[in-house]
């Protein structure tokens, strides 16, 4: 049994300046200001029609990211309808084979310490959970009826593309201390490097 934390990486070779000059072509075709366009003039146009809600505009431009967390949070991710995903399958993936190291991997719950009676009763539990799936298979139960007795905890990796509104909107909704928080521990950290690669239309979001 493996436990792991998760993890996200942008998979876009972001240039996120042509990303910004795009949607300014883009969205300049409204009022016909074509002509306004100079080396800088992006951020402002873009940051101005964001603020007014008119934010079809950077719906032309997409982020791909690949995201390894638990099938609790992916269960939520794929919740959002305006996005496209891929995600390993329980189905075909046979954890008990070679090429997964016989095991399974679980992604460690944020909110219990290693030393604590919540974390140890977790890990007896996945313990548990991980000898009977190796038993089923060896049985000749297959990967997708062994399946049924795997838990949240289960890791995941999920490819996620969605148009730059609906980063937004996620962010938005994912950040919110109202959302889980193994969603935050994932939302968070990746706004932050989407501020930090595209402020022009990330920076408004606010963390709380
Ligand atoms: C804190 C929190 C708690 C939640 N708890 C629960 C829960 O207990 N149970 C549960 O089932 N879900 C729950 N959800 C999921 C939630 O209901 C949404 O399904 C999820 O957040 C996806 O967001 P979304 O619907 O805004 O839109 P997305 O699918 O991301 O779409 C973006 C936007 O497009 C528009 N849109 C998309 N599809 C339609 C449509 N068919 N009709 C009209 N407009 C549309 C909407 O404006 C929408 O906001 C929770 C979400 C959060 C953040």
């Amino acid at each position: 049994m493996k436990i792991i934390k998760p993890s996200f990486t942008i998979l876009n070779e972001i240039a996120p300046n042509d990303m910004l000059k795009n949607i300014e072509i883009y969205g300049r075709i409204c009022y016909k200001s074509e002509g306004s366009i100079t080396d800088t003039s992006a951020d402002r146009f873009i940051r101005r029609i964001i603020a007014s809600g008119h934010e079809s505009v950077i719906e032309h431009e997409k982020l791909t990211v690949k995201i390894i967390c638990d099938r609790g949070v992916t269960h939520e991710l794929v919740r959002h309808r305006i996005a496209s995903y891929s995600q390993e399958s329980t189905r075909y993936c046979n954890y008990s084979k070679d090429k997964f190291g016989n095991e399974l991997t679980f992604i460690m719950p944020s909110f219990w310490e290693e030393n604590t009676a919540e974390y140890k009763k977790w890990v007896q539990t996945m313990q548990i959970i991980e000898n009977t799936y190796n038993e089923m298979t060896s049985l000749g139960v297959t990967p997708e009826q062994a399946r049924t007795i795997l838990p949240n905890s289960l890791k995941t990796e999920i490819i996620v593309t969605m148009n730059l509104r609906e980063w937004r909107h996620f962010f938005k909704l994912r950040t919110s201390p109202k959302a889980h928080p193994q969603m935050r521990e994932i939302a968070i950290p990746m706004l932050k490097e989407f501020q930090e690669r595209l402020p022009t239309i990330f920076s408004d979001i606010e963390i709380n």
